[in-house]
Parts: C-alpha cells; structure tokens; sequence
C-alpha cells in the first residue's frame, strides 16, 4: 500500500522517522491506508516553511481578487471530485454517503463563500480630531498553525483553511490522526491550482506531539483548534508562550427543548436528527432533550419507535441512515458511558449496545440510545459523550427549562420548539449558547457565526466574525498638517 504522505514546502514527504499510521475503516475495521506519522521534527519543518512564505509576503501581498481566484479554483476542483472525495470520506469516517455529500458540498460552498468576501469593502475611518484622519486597516495575523478533529474532517478543515488563506495568512495544517483521507485530497488540489509553495502546509500525526508543537511554537502566530474541552484547555496553555492568539471551537451537551404547544412530529424530527445525525459525533448534537412534563410520555414513545427503526449500516450503502463510529477506541468510550448511565440509574428505553450481525460486528456500531429518568447531576447529563446517546430530561415550566438548559459547563448550541413566537424567543435570550435554533436544529450555514459560551470555546468561526478571526486590526493615524507640534518649546 502506498503511504500517504505530509505535503511541506509544496512537495509530499514522508515523516522524518519514516513512521507510518494504519488507517482504518470503521465500518469494517480493514485498513483502507497507510499514513505518514508526523512528529515534533516534522511539524517544526513545516512552522519554518510557513513562517518563511509568510515573511516574503508571497501570499499577503497578492492582491484580495488574486487570492480570492486561487479558492475559487479550488472550489471548483471540489466539486468536480465531489462523488470521489465524498465516498472517501464515508470509508475513512464511517458516516453515511447521504452525510458526506452534503459535508463535500459545504466544504466547496464555503471556499466560494470566503473568495467572495475578502473582495468586498473592508475598514473603517474615523474623524478624530483636526488636523488628523484616522483608519482602520485588517491585515494577515500571520502563521495560523489549524488543528481539526475527525468527526467532519474535510469540512472542519476547509472552516479554517480557506478563511485563513482568504486573510493572507500562510498555514499548517494538521488533520486529525485517525481521519486525514480527505484532506490529503484537498491539498492535492491546493497544489494543482498553484497556491504558492510554502503557503499552505500538511503535517500529519498526534496530538501531544505535532499538535502541541503547533500550539507552542514561537514562530506561530494564532492557533484555530476544533476539538474537544480538555485538549483545548492544553492549547490555551501552549499557547501562552508567545501570546499567540486562539479561536476554540470545543465540546457540547446541548439541550433541545420542546415545549407541549409545540408541532408534535416536526419536534419529533428534529429531535431525532438532533442526536442521531453523524452517530451523535457532532459538536452541537442536541444530546439533551428537555421535554415539558404534559408530553414526556407521549413524545418519548414515539421518539423511541421512530428511533428503533434508524437503519444503521456501513456508510457506503444507500440505504444507511446511521454509520459506524470513528474508531474502536471511541465506540469502547460511548459504551462505557451508556455502562454509567445505567450505573447512575437512568432508565435505558432505547438501544445500548454495540450492533452484531449481518458483518455489522466487524465495524464499531453502537445503537441508537435513549435514556430517560435523569437528574441532572448525572454524568450522562453533564459530560460530553459524542456518540448517539441521549439523555431526556423532563420540566414543568418556561423557567425550569431554562435553568436545565444552562446547567452545564457548556455552551455551545441550543433547540427551542414551540409554536409561541415569543415564548421561543423569551427562552433562547436567556439560554448561553453561541448557536441557537427555534423549530428547528442542526442546520449550519457559512454566512453565520459559530462558536459557543462557557466552555465551549472562544471566538467565533464562519461567516465575517470567522474572517475577522484571521486578521489583525491596525489603525492608521494621518497627519493632514505636516509642521512641528511644539510641545517641547526648546
Ligand atoms: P481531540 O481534542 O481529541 O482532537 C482534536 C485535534 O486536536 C486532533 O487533530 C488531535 O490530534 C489534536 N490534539 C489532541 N491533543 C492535542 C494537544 N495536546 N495539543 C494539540 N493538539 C492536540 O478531539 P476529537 O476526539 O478529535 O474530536 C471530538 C471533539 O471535537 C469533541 O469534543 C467535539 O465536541 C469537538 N468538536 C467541536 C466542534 C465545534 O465546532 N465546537 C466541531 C467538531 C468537533
């Protein structure tokens, strides 16, 4: 098998060490690759190559229409090889094809969304005091070291990636070690259309190595990390050295709450989208569902007829509508957290176990899962599990409900369903939450912001405040009076 390799200085190498990484399909557990396995030396290359691209101001100094042709050429490469990448992506992560095709057609939207942007007016002018004109001016924060998870590899990547490159910033990149299928594609295409060597750089490997190395080096100017809490909390402190600037996007127990005047079976839905879409591995997964007491019974039924009949199978068949999670690792770490559930004494009403039969054995297949009589201290309330576990919870009014919703250390997204206009309004102003839904959940679109509160994260990505993120503010002050000022009077 020919080994995947980092792409540096715009060619592909090996890792120094030679290391190498199997990659695994995780829906039948056959390696499906073999990668190059970056260390600190490796990542430090790339830093130094990365630092030297963006010190020539090869990249920053190309006017915005300039860069902005570059991404949209890459776009259109994406979605030329939209079928190919999307049917990679569902053998590296086990997510069905249905998912992956919209991930693919996101990631190419947003390239489009980004070249668009950097074109349009920016700045801002300020009269300040006579004889002085004052400007603001954004300008490229510099080397931007992009870490990203594997639950949306290619599309977590390109949230970065293009609005980095869009800046006139220079990058490395670093995929998540278990999924970076996907994203040797994206570069295979960065280099055919000609991005300048040195500007955009892959490494592969570990976290607490080559991901620390990115957050800790001097010569790295910002740090963009998706993942989760407690590895953003070891960035943050990598980080502190040279003061590096840092946007986290981190981890969630998002609550969805469906009050009883709610539209019965579009709650329904939702709810079920909310928790079970991607196996549950999704940042703002509604992985609480708050239901107000006079429908808990009702709604949970047939929350969990409809939730027994989720088809769940390997990725690439069509008829799939839930895949294998990520790895073996992460399947052992969603079922110990279902063994906790029921140790905590919540009722199980759906699912919780690992799926066997028809070949689904071989793959990491956990069922869909619901458990209801929770209280909230309980960890499966508390704790970010990533996987398609749900934990009911059950309220009497407008305000208890809004005192669960924010009883967690997160805050990252949040559903409200009621057909009271004002009520979904009342309720989604006092939940602390960066992204927030009414009669409706999970739909995310590249002109808005996204990010979450508390623990969370910081900073926000997509849209203009994702673009921002990438930029320096500088204000200019302009003298319209050229002569001494005589403060000094000697
Ligand atoms: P993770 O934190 O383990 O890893 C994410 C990335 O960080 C990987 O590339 C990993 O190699 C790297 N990493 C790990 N340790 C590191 C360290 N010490 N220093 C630097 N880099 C390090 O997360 P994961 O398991 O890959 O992904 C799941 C998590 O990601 C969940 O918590 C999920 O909520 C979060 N996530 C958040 C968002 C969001 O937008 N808020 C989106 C997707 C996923």
């Amino acid at each position: 098998m020919q080994t995947l390799k980092m792409f540096i200085n715009g060619e592909w190498v090996d890792a120094q060490s030679k290391k190498t990484r199997s990659i695994v399909n995780p829906a039948n557990g056959e390696v499906i690759a073999v990668a190059a396995e970056g260390d600190v030396e490796d990542a430090r290359i790339a830093i130094d190559v990365a630092r030297q691209a963006f010190d020539s101001g090869i990249w920053s100094d190309l006017s915005a229409a300039e860069r902005a042709s570059y991404l949209f050429k890459i776009a259109d490469k994406l979605e030329a090889r939209a079928e190919e990448i999307s049917r990679l992506e569902t053998e590296d992560n086990g997510k069905p094809l249905r998912e992956t095709a919209f991930d693919v057609a996101d990631a190419v939207a947003c390239f489009r969304y980004y070249a668009g942007l950097v074109t349009k007016p920016d700045g801002q002018t300020y009269h300040v005091a006579d004889p002085m004109q004052a400007m603001v001016v954004r300008e490229p924060v510099g080397v931007c070291g992009l870490i990203v998870p594997w639950n949306y590899p290619l599309l977590m990547g390109v949230w970065k990636i293009a609005p980095a490159l869009a800046a006139g910033n220079t990058i490395v990149f670093k995929p998540s070690e278990v999924t970076p299928v996907t994203s040797i594609k994206l570069f295979e295409i960065i280099q055919e259309v000609g991005i300048p060597a040195g500007v955009a750089n892959m490494v592969m490997g570990p976290g607490p190595t080559v991901g620390n190395e990115i957050a800790a080096s001097h010569k790295v100017d910002k740090v963009s990390f998706t993942g989760g809490t407690a590895t953003g909390r070891s960035i943050m402190k990598a980080a502190a050295g040279n003061i590096k600037k840092i946007s986290l996007e981190l981890g969630g127990k998002s609550p969805n709450i469906v009050f009883a005047d709610a539209d019965f079976d579009t709650a329904i839905d939702y709810a079920l989208f909310g928790i079970f879409s991607n196996a549950g591995q999704v940042c703002s997964a509604g992985s609480r569902l708050l239901l107000e007491e006079s429908i808990y019974d009702t709604f949970i039924d047939r929350l969990v007829e409809r939730a027994k009949k989720i088809r769940v199978g390997p990725g690439d068949d069509p008829n799939t509508e839930m895949g294998a999670l990520v790895s073996q690792q992460h399947m052992e770490k969603v079922l110990s957290y279902i063994q906790i559930g029921k140790d905590e004494g919540a009722k199980l009403v759906c699912g919780g176990n690992r799926m066997t039969g028809n070949g689904l054995e071989k793959g990491y297949f956990v069922e869909p899962t619901i458990f209801v009589d929770t209280t909230p201290e309980m960890r499966i309330v508390q704790e970010e599990i990533f996987g398609p576990v749900l934990a009911v919870q059950k309220f009497k009014d407008e305000q208890e409900a809004i005192e669960l919703a924010n009883n967690t250390a997160y805050g990252l997204a949040a559903g409200v369903f009621t057909q009271d206009g004002a009520k979904a309004l009342r309720v989604i102003k006092k939940i602390r939450a960066g992204i927030t839904w009414i009669n409706t959940y999970h739909p995310t679109y590249n002109e808005a912001p996204w990010g979450g509160y508390k623990q969370s994260g910081i900073g926000r990505g997509l849209g203009t405040f994702g673009f921002d993120e990438f930029t320096e503010i500088k204000q200019i002050n302009i003298n319209l009076q050229v002569e001494p000022s005589g403060w000094f009077e000697n």
